[in-house]
């Protein structure tokens, strides 16, 4: 069940943190978002360490389909209508700006950058929303773009296997391998693996410490939440502006090459990417902790329209998202002063963990970034999915069954499919000896529940 980026790929390997230490600023997490973060406080200098609970990328980064775009299937619409044209364009430029930074990063001089470049089969690519249904949502979203000064261009053609009434493309996005890019850029950051952060406490001096679950302390002065979902729950309701949303993966070998990456405007939709000579298909997705297509509907999608291909990997995983589409990036509350937070990337998460580690390494370092209002984690909540969540919650909390999620009590779901326990509230997994997998759950059932 690994996905294509982790065949042969040596990442680096980290120790784990023996003794007590002191940071200018803490990141939690290893993966994209926090190894993104940790490059560029090296690079302008600042003290800082990141502390992994498993290895770098192996939470949801390891298992992406990294196309690099600032196209969020249909967005931008949605958020002039909801906060006008220029947050719409502001937005706009924010993802296009981290579409050129991994180009100067991975390109090296070839992308405007100054570095040698990145050898992560970085590629330049043409992303697209397609429609199966209508043409009205594309034409929408031309007409928000078009508003906020940018051309796309709407085409009935594609290279998909089945009729579409249209697509709205995007020039010049790229796509590349996520883990060839990040065992490169991470290679000498200051990472700790194996070490993860269980609580926070001050200590009696009134400085702040993060407890490891091996009870060694970390002074800091400032903290990076890059942990997927946020881990403190006292503050900044994520556990109600949050929930997870599962996705599944083939790579097919001797399926025809396809030169754009495309994603369905409709969340149940499919995904599409090449990477050399596979085909990358995602779909079947759906609320973490409730049923969805799986791999058998890629599957069967495969076995009707590629029935000459192999299928060489399979793998699944799962993505924050927020309630407005747009991720929350910065401070992680305004009872928490020193604390930030990345999260919520609503799986669009290479622009967008480009961006919160621009935004946030200028916020930790005392420096303005444009980009930072439309990010801000304490805009409105007043949103139809808060609502949605709540009720999920409610109604899971409410359930009468003995296998409870440890991180707010609701009641897990089997998983039949991947033969886990699964939360529909916050999205936390755990395996059949109930091992936690996936946050924001911090530690283990305390017995395996029975089916
Ligand atoms: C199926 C699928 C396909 C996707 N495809 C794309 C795509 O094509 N393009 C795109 O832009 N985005 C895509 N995304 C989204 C993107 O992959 C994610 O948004 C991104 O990888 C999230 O990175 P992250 O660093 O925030 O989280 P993660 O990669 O999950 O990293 C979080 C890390 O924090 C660690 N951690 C957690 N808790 C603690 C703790 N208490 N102490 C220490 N460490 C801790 C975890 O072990 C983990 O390594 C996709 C998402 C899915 C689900």
């Amino acid at each position: 069940m690994d996905s294509i980026w982790m065949e042969n790929i040596k990442l680096p390997e980290f120790p784990e943190l023996k003794s007590d230490k002191k940071t200018d600023i803490l990141i939690i997490g290893g993966g994209i978002t926090g190894i993104l973060c940790a490059h560029f406080l090296k690079e302008r200098g600042a003290g800082y360490m990141l502390a992994e609970g498993r290895t770098i990328c192996s939470g949801t980064t390891g298992n992406t389909t990294a196309k690099i775009t600032a196209q969020h299937s249909l967005i931008y619409d949605k958020i002039l209508k909801s906060r006008g044209v220029e947050t719409a364009a502001m937005y706009l430029h924010a993802n296009l700006s981290a579409v050129e930074k991994y180009a100067e990063l991975c390109l090296g001089q070839e992308g405007g950058g100054s570095g040698p470049g990145i050898h992560c089969d970085f590629e330049r690519k043409t992303s697209y929303v397609y429609s199966m249904g209508s043409l009205s949502k594309l034409e929408k979203e031309a007409d928000a773009l078009a508003k906020i000064g940018f051309y796309s261009e709407l085409t009935d053609r594609s290279e998909l296997p089945f009729p579409i009434a249209g697509a709205l493309s995007f020039n010049n996005q790229a796509q590349f391998n996520p883990l060839k890019f990040l065992a490169a850029i991470s290679k000498d950051l200051n990472i700790y693996e194996h070490t993860f952060i269980k609580e926070f406490i001050q200590n009696e001096k009134g400085e702040n410490e993060a407890v490891t679950h091996k009870g060694r302390k970390i002074k800091f002065k400032k903290v990076i939440f890059a942990a997927h979902f946020p881990i403190d729950n006292k503050h900044g309701l994520y556990f109600l502006k949050l929930y997870q949303h599962r996705s599944y993966v083939i790579a097919l070998e001797n399926a025809p090459k396809i030169h754009g990456m495309y994603v369905d405007e409709d969340r149940k939709g499919m995904s599409f990417r090449s990477y050399k000579d596979m085909l990358l298909i995602g779909g079947g997705s759906h609320r973490t902790g409730k049923k969805g297509g799986d791999w058998q509907e890629l599957r069967d999608f495969a076995r009707r329209y590629y029935p000459d291909s192999r299928e060489h990997a399979f793998w699944s995983t799962q993505d924050c998202m927020s309630l407005d589409g747009v991720p929350y990036i910065g401070p992680y509350s305004e009872n928490m002063p020193g604390c930030y937070v990345a999260s919520g990337y609503n799986k669009w998460g290479m622009t967008s963990s480009m961006i919160a580690a621009m935004v946030l390494s200028d916020m930790v370092t005392e420096r303005e970034n444009p980009y930072a209002a439309v990010f801000d984690p304490a805009r409105s909540m007043w949103k139809p999915q808060l609502f949605i969540n709540g009720f999920e919650a409610v109604k899971n909390l409410l359930t009468p069954t003995a296998r409870r999620c440890p991180h707010m009590g609701c009641a897990l779901k089997w998983n039949v499919t991947e033969h886990t326990w699964d939360c529909p509230c916050h999205g936390s997994r755990f395996d059949q000896r109930g091992t936690v997998l996936d946050n924001p759950a911090s530690g283990n059932l305390k017995k395996p529940p029975q089916k």
